[in-house]
This record gives structure tokens, C-alpha cells and sequence, in this order.
């Protein structure tokens, strides 16, 4: 399909590299379930979307831009197995469109529109059991940061949330002349396996934990004890050795183990003013 009038800011930079299409499209292939479908995100001009479709699953496409949503009703008119819904990806109930469609699970791909790609990862990591895993095209430097360890300079909350959430796993970097326009940045493909780690770190609720991260890399530079005094007071946290240190100095698993202690001796969060 022919690209006129693109929308910088949709994130419109067309992948036009047959190798790395293909490439993309092996990788969902590769752990696709029996009963699984794909959802692909921005489908834009379609070349990803037709090399998905050659998968033989269902695939759903969700797409903001009426005018690609358009183009891609035309070109794939008569292919039963896709279903082009113009929408914009953050107002869907990923969920329930799964859950609708299928009783089992679904592989998500894309090569993401950059500006919205955080708020995407949250979405899939909160459509409950339904998607059992993610190949996504990002920039690489959000890349590195969704797999950094402990003590890199690239660790933060989004590594820890992506991690509490699944398997993150980088399988090839993408230079810009790959796609036309060629945005200013490179890119990376990589796959989420999705594998919620809550049970396992028995840190409770989710959303209270997930909270506390956020107050742990508050302020990345700071200790602990400078982030956390506010809800857990300090002399509560200077009892610990942790709070001595950076949130970007423990890996998850530590951090869980720093919220289970911390939050059988918390004060319920105050409900704001
Ligand atoms: N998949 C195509 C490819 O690889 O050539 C296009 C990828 S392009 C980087 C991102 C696509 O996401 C564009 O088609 C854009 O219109 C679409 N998009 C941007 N924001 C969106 C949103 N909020 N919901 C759904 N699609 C969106």
C-alpha cells in the first residue's frame, strides 16, 4: 500500500526492510501456541500485517489512522482471518477483546508508535492472563532500559516493572535506514515473555507494590531511606541496610524482599488531602 500524507506525530516510520519484516514475523511465529491469536499494533501500511497473516492465526490489527485503517479494509478485503479495528490502542479493553475473540491467549506484535511505547507495555502487562507473550520493535535505548540489571546505567522503573511482569529478551537492533522515514533513532526487537512474578516474590497486592517502586526510583539518585521516609518514616528504615542504598543498586527480587518487609509494618497509604 501506497504511504501519502503520514502523520509524524502517530510515530508513522514505515518498516520497509523485507529482512527484518520476516525476522519479526518468525519471532511471533516461533512461540505461538496452538489456540493462540495475534494482535498487531499500528499495522500502518501493512507490511508486517501481511507477513503475520501468512502465520495462518487470527490476527486483529488496531490501527489510530482512519486513513491506513482504510487502506488496509481495501487490501486485505476477502482475508477472513484479519480484522482491521480503527482505534487508538491505549482506549482498548485488550482483555476483553481477547477474551472475546478466543478461549485462549494471544501473541501481541508491533513495531510500536515510540511516543506511547511505556503506556503500551503497561497495557499489555495489565490484560490479566490473556497475552503470553510480546515481539515488539521499540527504540533501542527504551530497549535497553526494559532489560537492564542492577548497577547499569539504563536501570530504573521500567526495567523493574517489565521485569515483575515477564522475560525480557533483545533479538536484534535495527538501524534507522530500515524504515522510511528514517526516524532519528535506532531501534531494537524484543520479546516479553510474559511471566508475572507477583506470586512468587509474595509482595501482595500488585498496584500497592507497583506504587512502591515508584517512590523507591522517586528520585534515582537518592537512597532509599531519602525516597521512602515520607511513607515509611526513618527510623523505621534506618533499621534496615537497604535503605542506605540506591533503588537502582537492587535487583527486583531484593526490592520485593525490601516492600514485603516494609509493608507489614506500613501505615495505609493516606488517601490524599
Ligand atoms: N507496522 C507498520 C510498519 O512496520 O511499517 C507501521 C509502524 S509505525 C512505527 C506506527 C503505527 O502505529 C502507525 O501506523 C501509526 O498510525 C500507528 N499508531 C500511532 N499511534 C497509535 C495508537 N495510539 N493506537 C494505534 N495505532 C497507533
Amino acid at each position: 500500500m501506497a504511504f501519502r500524507a503520514r502523520r509524524p506525530r502517530l510515530g508513522q516510520h514505515f518498516l520497509h526492510s523485507s529482512s527484518i519484516l520476516d525476522r519479526i514475523a518468525r519471532e511471533v511465529g516461533a512461540r505461538l501456541g496452538p489456540s493462540e491469536l495475534v494482535v498487531e499494533i499500528g499495522p500502518g501500511t501493512g507490511a508486517l500485517t501481511r507477513r503475520l497473516l501468512g502465520l495462518g492465526r487470527r490476527l486483529i490489527a488496531v490501527e489510530i489512522d482512519r486513513r491506513l485503517a482504510a487502506g488496509l479494509r481495501a487490501e486485505f478485503a476477502g482475508e477472513p482471518r484479519l480484522e482491521v479495528m480503527e482505534d487508538d490502542i491505549l482506549e482498548v479493553d485488550l482483555e476483553r477483546l481477547i477474551r472475546e475473540r478466543t478461549s485462549g491467549r494471544a501473541v501481541v506484535a508491533g513495531n510500536l508508535p515510540y511516543y506511547i511505547t511505556a503506556p503500551i507495555l503497561r497495557l499489555l502487562f495489565d490484560s490479566g492472563d490473556r497475552i503470553s507473550q510480546a515481539v515488539l520493535l521499540m527504540q533501542k535505548e527504551v530497549a535497553a532500559r526494559v532489560a537492564a540489571r542492577p548497577g547499569s546505567r539504563d536501570y530504573g522503573y521500567l526495567s523493574v516493572l517489565c521485569q515483575a511482569h515477564s522475560r525480557p529478551e533483545r533479538l536484534l537492533i535495527v538501524p534507522p535506514g530500515a524504515f522510511r522515514p528514517a526516524p532519528q533513532v535506532a531501534s531494537a526487537l524484543v520479546r516479553l515473555a510474559i511471566e508475572p512474578r507477583f506470586v512468587e516474590w509474595n509482595v501482595g497486592n500488585r498496584e500497592a507494590f507497583l506504587h512502591f517502586l515508584q517512590l523507591c526510583f522517586h528520585q534515582k539518585r537518592k537512597t532509599l531511606l531519602n525516597n521512602l521516609q515520607s511513607r515509611f518514616g526513618r527510623e523505621r528504615l534506618a533499621e534496615l541496610p537497604e535503605a542506605r542504598l540506591r533503588a537502582e543498586q537492587l535487583s527486583p527480587e531484593r526490592l520485593a524482599a525490601l516492600w514485603r518487609c516494609l509493608s507489614r509494618s506500613a501505615p495505609p497509604e493516606s488517601a490524599g488531602p
